[in-house]
């Protein structure tokens, strides 16, 4: 996974953006004014800088038209659409507004890191091996036969690892928001994951909410 520089000075913040990309197994570093978010971000040894726009010092703008050649999501409370454009234009690879859905964020960086070729090919636990170019799946060397949906389903609790997610997140991650149907699908589903792949220890169901990958 990758190493990502976290530059936001309200503590709380920084501290749960951590908390949460390390859950689903990033390494993260924190910086909480924007002197030290620069020296930080110029040693070369991120592979994405989430960087608050109003930092103490040196502002995220300031930062970033400094920055070259690294990958940088703005996180800021500013929702006004002059910052917006702004970032972008200064070279930005996304923006997120605070407050944010932490598991919104998840998936920003997932998406930022999967564009810059930063994000792994592959992906183990418990003997399970996921291959998320050829969407190929093995327990112990042996290829286990998915359907599109329980292999969506699998990337999806993958990424979010040691979240709990609810049934009708996971019928939006994996079915679209669209989609009619109800969340006994999601339980048919996790049903046979954990018996193909033998994971019944893992995929944890957590009461009254609906799953976690637990790694
Ligand atoms: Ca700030």
């Amino acid at each position: 996974m990758a190493k990502i520089l976290i530059a936001e000075d309200e503590k709380p913040i920084n501290d749960l953006i951590k908390l949460n990309l390390e859950l689903v197994g990033h390494e993260c570093a924190q910086v909480f004014d924007g002197s030290t978010a620069l020296n930080k971000a110029y040693s070369g040894k991120y592979d994405l800088v989430l960087l608050d726009v109003m930092l103490p010092e040196i502002s995220g703008f300031e930062i970033m038209e400094e920055l070259k050649g690294v990958s940088v999501i703005f996180v800021t409370a500013k929702s006004n659409l002059n910052d917006k454009i702004k970032g972008l234009r200064l070279g930005a690879d996304d923006y997120i507004v605070k407050p944010f859905e932490i598991l919104e964020l998840v998936e920003r960086v997932k998406a930022v890191l999967r564009r810059t070729h930063k994000d792994s090919e592959s992906f183990s636990f418990d003997g399970v091996e996921i291959n998320f170019i050829s969407k190929r799946v093995f327990k112990n060397g042996t290829e286990i036969i998915l359907k599109p949906k329980e292999y969506a389903l699998l990337e999806a609790l993958v990424n979010n690892r040691n979240i709990a997610l609810s049934r009708e997140k996971i019928l939006d991650l994996v079915w679209n928001f669209d989609y009619e149907g109800d969340t006994r699908t999601v339980d048919v589903h996790i049903q046979r994951l954990r018996q193909k792949l033998g994971i019944e220890d893992k995929l944890k169901t957590v009461y009254k909410t609906g799953y976690r990958l637990e790694i």
